[in-house]
C-alpha cells in the first residue's frame, strides 16, 4: 500500500476513544469516560426530523444552511446569548467540531499559532495539527477553579500566534467564565491583534450562575462563536453545529465548507430548527439532571476527602488523583481493570490536566453514583498505601 498521510499517522489518537475501546472488552464496565448525553432526543424533534425527510428535505441545502434555521439561530443567539446579528453571519455546520475545523480551515496559514486551553478538548491540538498550524497550550491554574492563567497567556504569545481557543463552559474542567475574565481574554486578543474562537458549545448547560457570551462583550469582529445542538438538546448523532462571525468570515467559512461536506444534512437541520421552535423545558430539565448528579458526585468525593473542581458548567468533572501516587493513566487503567469503572485520564487533555481524572456525568444518576463510590474508594485506598 502507498503511504498515508503523515500528518493523520502523527496524530495520537483521543484517549477518550481509547479508554472507551478498552471499556467494551469489559461487559460490565461503568463508563464514565463517555461525552455523550445518555438522554434520547426529544421525540417532537425526531417527529419533526421524520416529517421533513417525507416532505422532501432529502436533498442539499445552501452551504451556509437552511435560510429558515439560519433565521431561528439568529433570533436565539439573540435572545439567549445577546448576540445581535443578521442570519448572514449565521453559518450552519457539521456539529461544533465541523465548525471548529472548518473555522481554523479559514483562519489558518501552515505555522500559524493557535493558543489552546491546557487542559482542553483534545480536539482542538488535532484539527491545528491537521491544517498544518502548531497548538500551544496556555495553563488553566487547577488552584483557582481552573480559570486562565493571563501571564502565563500572555507569555506564550509568540510573533506567529493567530488565534486564542477559549472554552467556556469547558470540557474538561467545568469552569464557566465571568464577564471579568471574558472581558480580560477579549483585552488581550484586542492588544495582541489575535482571532478568538470562542467555543460555547455547553452554553446551556450552566448550573451556578449565568452563560456569558464572549461576543456579548464587544469585538465582534474578532470573535468567532462556535455553538452545537448536541449537548442542549441531546443530539450528538444529528450532527448540527453553527459558528457566528463577522460577514466576511462566515462568507469564507460557508464557501470553505461546501467542497468538503456542501451542507449539514438537510434533515438534521429541520430537526434542529424543531429543537429552537418547540418546547424548551426539554433543556431545562436535563441542565437539572446533571446537576443533581453534580452535587451527588461531590458529596460522594467529599465524604471520601477527595479533592476536586466544583464544576459550574458542561457535564464534566475533574476528579483529583493525585493521592493515589500514579500518574492519571495508570490510575484509570487499574480502576478500570480492578474496579471497572472508565474514567479519561487527565494528561489526555494537557499536562495541566495530570493529577486528575474526567468524570462525565452523562450517565444514569445510580451508574454514576456506583462509578463514583469506586473511584472515591480507589483513591483513598492506594492513599493509604502509598
Ligand atoms: N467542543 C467541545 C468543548 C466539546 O466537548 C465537543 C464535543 O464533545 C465539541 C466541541 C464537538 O461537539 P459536536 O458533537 O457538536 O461536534
Amino acid at each position: 500500500m502507498a503511504d498515508l498521510a503523515r500528518k493523520v499517522a502523527s496524530t495520537p489518537h483521543s484517549a477518550i476513544r481509547e479508554m472507551a475501546q478498552l471499556a467494551r472488552g469489559i461487559p460490565d464496565a461503568i463508563r464514565l469516560e463517555t461525552g455523550d448525553p445518555d438522554f434520547v432526543t426529544p421525540v417532537h424533534i425526531i417527529e419533526a426530523a421524520a416529517k421533513a425527510a417525507r416532505d422532501g428535505f432529502t436533498k442539499y441545502t445552501p452551504s451556509a444552511g437552511l435560510p429558515s434555521l439560519r433565521e431561528r439561530i439568529a433570533e436565539k443567539v439573540r435572545d439567549r446569548n445577546g448576540i445581535d446579528v443578521p442570519p448572514e453571519q449565521v453559518i450552519v455546520t457539521t456539529g461544533g467540531g465541523g465548525g471548529l475545523f472548518t473555522t481554523f480551515l479559514v483562519l489558518l496559514d501552515p505555522g500559524d499559532e493557535v493558543l489552546v486551553p491546557d487542559p482542553g478538548w483534545p480536539g482542538y491540538p488535532a484539527q491545528v495539527h491537521f491544517l498544518g498550524g502548531v497548538t500551544v497550550r496556555y495553563p488553566l491554574d487547577r488552584g483557582r477553579g481552573f480559570e486562565p492563567d493571563l501571564e502565563a497567556l500572555e507569555a506564550c504569545i509568540g510573533p506567529r500566534a493567530k488565534v486564542l481557543v477559549v472554552n467556556s463552559p469547558s470540557n474538561p474542567t467545568g469552569a464557566v467564565y465571568g464577564p471579568e475574565t471574558l472581558g480580560a481574554l477579549l483585552e488581550i486578543a484586542r492588544r495582541r491583534d489575535l482571532w478568538v474562537v470562542s467555543d460555547e458549545c455547553y452554553d446551556e448547560l450552566v448550573f451556578d450562575g449565568e452563560h456569558t457570551s464572549m461576543a456579548a462583550l464587544g469585538d465582534r469582529d474578532r470573535v468567532l462563536t462556535v455553538f452545537t445542538f448536541s449537548k442542549s438538546y441531546a443530539m450528538t448523532g444529528w450532527r448540527v453545529g453553527y459558528v457566528v462571525g463577522p460577514r466576511e468570515f462566515a462568507e469564507a467559512l460557508a464557501k470553505a465548507q461546501e467542497p468538503v461536506v456542501a451542507n449539514c444534512s438537510a434533515v438534521s437541520q429541520k430537526a434542529a430548527e424543531a429543537a429552537l421552535l418547540g418546547p424548551q423545558d426539554v433543556v431545562r430539565e436535563m441542565r437539572e439532571a446533571y446537576r443533581r448528579r453534580r452535587d451527588d458526585a461531590t458529596a460522594l468525593l467529599d465524604a471520601a476527602g477527595v479533592g476536586y473542581v466544583r464544576p459550574r458548567g458542561a457535564f464534566y468533572l475533574m476528579a483529583d488523583v493525585s493521592a493515589s501516587g500514579e500518574p492519571s493513566t495508570e490510575f484509570a487503567r487499574r480502576l478500570l481493570l480492578e474496579q471497572h469503572v472508565s474514567v479519561v485520564p487527565g494528561i489526555a487533555f494537557g499536562r495541566h490536566g495530570e493529577g486528575s481524572v474526567r468524570v462525565s456525568l452523562s450517565v444514569a444518576p445510580d451508574v454514576l453514583h456506583a462509578g463514583v463510590e469506586r473511584l472515591a474508594a480507589a483513591v483513598s485506598r492506594s492513599a493509604a498505601a502509598v
